[in-house]
């Protein structure tokens, strides 16, 4: 997770992508070589050794610009070397970085995906944004049964046209959605021909893709969010009605997914890292709610003396002003307004009496970083029905 974090922070364009293969295995003991790469800042070929020691930055304005403490290498290390591994890394300024851990563990039997009925024999045509992604799911659609996959990545052939590409044989098309003009040209194609009517057409997006997805939900063509789990992908492929309508809460009771989404908020973020301000407003953006982002606790306290909002999803750890403090400050000035607004307390705190901690401050509800979607819906409805908001899909 240290190693993905720092990835992901250090890269600006490009990916970041993780992969694992075995390296050794005898006696029952399997090491493994799992890397992590990115195409991020690099690292100087000077500071390639003392960056895994405590404190240690490759650059310190580093601090400055990226935040960290330069402790979570050193911990990596510890922790790779308690389990007989290494860790290092290959590095070049500017071009990107791949940390490596060899980590050795038991072996348990062996568990590869079993093919499935809906791809059996089926030819696929995967077209993505970069070759890794090309790779790996030409590895999926192969272990789930597929007879042939022809992957094609854009980042290898930025100039391919519509024309030069042969669907006609394939029962499956992926597409990773970009804002390729091939890929456009793609979607017009599948809405506007029949011949895409008895294929399977899977599009794989993130959170930015609200357009491709809006677009194809009234169709047979299936959007699925990033990051694709082996069972959302393996769903995809399964006949629509097979599909979970209902969601499951944290505690077990189910709650129609209806309900949730008809709950359409003003939300005030407060978050000080830039990825997860991405992530947590692009996820509240799908899910039909407005949301304005704050960095810190006294940007809340601002932001609130002239606006009004039905929830602040709350940080705890921020600069300048943490989310204790801020909550703090909200209840107080309450006393005099006898207003009262409702915060939801994020952090990837996980344990019981920091909970306690958020609701004796007077936090109204909890969610664990990284945010679940469900779980930010379930919250979210549970503080609307607690606090009586009005569902106003004006505010969108
Ligand atoms: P920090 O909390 O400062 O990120 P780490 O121990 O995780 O602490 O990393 C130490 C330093 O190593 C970072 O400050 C950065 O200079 C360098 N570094 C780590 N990962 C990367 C990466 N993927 N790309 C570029 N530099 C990196």
């Amino acid at each position: 997770i240290n190693l993905i974090g720092n990835a992901i922070k250090f890269t600006e364009t490009g990916h970041v992508f993780v992969s694992v293969e075995t390296r050794t295995f005898a006696n029952g003991i399997v090491g493994l070589d799992c890397r992590v790469a990115d195409t991020g800042i690099g690292i100087p070929s000077d500071k390639t050794k003392n960056i895994f020691e405590s404190f240690q930055q490759a650059d310190s304005s580093t601090t400055r610009r990226y935040g960290g403490t330069g402790l979570g290498l050193a911990i990596s290390a510890k922790i790779i070397s308690l389990m007989d591994g290494e860790i290092w890394v290959e590095s070049e300024v500017g071009v990107g970085s791949t940390f490596h851990f060899t980590p050795q563990f038991p072996c348990q039997q062996p568990d590869t995906p079993a093919p499935i009925e809906e791809l059996a024999d089926r030819s696929a045509f995967v077209i993505t944004c970069g070759e890794q992604n090309a790779t790996v799911l030409k590895r999926r659609l192969s272990d789930l049964g597929c007879s042939t996959v022809t992957a094609v990545s854009l980042a290898d052939r930025p100039r391919l046209e519509l024309d030069a590409l042969d669907l006609s044989d394939a029962n499956v098309v992926i597409v990773e959605s970009t804002n390729h003009p091939l890929v456009e040209a793609l979607f017009d194609r599948f809405e506007n021909s029949d011949i895409y009517q008895s294929k399977q057409i899977v599009i794989l997006g993130n959170s930015e893709n609200v357009d491709a997805q809006e677009r194809f939900t009234q169709s047979h063509i299936r959007f699925l969010l990033k990051p694709l789990t082996h069972e959302k992908f393996v769903n995809s492929f399964k006949p629509t009605n097979d599909a979970p309508v209902e969601s499951t809460t944290r505690d077990g009771n189910d709650t129609s997914e209806t309900a949730a989404d008809d709950v359409k908020l003003k939300i005030l973020l407060a978050e000080d890292s830039k990825v997860n301000q991405k992530v947590a407003k692009g996820l509240l953006g799908l899910m039909g709610h407005s949301v304005e982002v704050v960095n810190n606790g006294l940007e809340v306290l601002s932001k609130l003396e002239h606006h009004e909002f039905d929830v602040i999803l709350m940080d705890i750890e921020m600069p300048e002003m943490d989310g204790i403090e801020a909550t703090e400050a909200i209840r107080q000035r309450e006393q005099d307004s006898g207003n009262y607004q409702p915060i939801i307390a994020m952090t990837a705190h996980v344990i019981k009496e920091f909970e306690n901690r958020c609701s004796d401050v007077g936090m109204d509800g909890y969610i664990s970083k990284p945010i679940e979607p469900d779980a930010v819906k379930q919250t979210l409805l549970e503080v609307v029905n607690k606090f009586g908001l009005r569902c106003n899909p004006a505010h969108g």
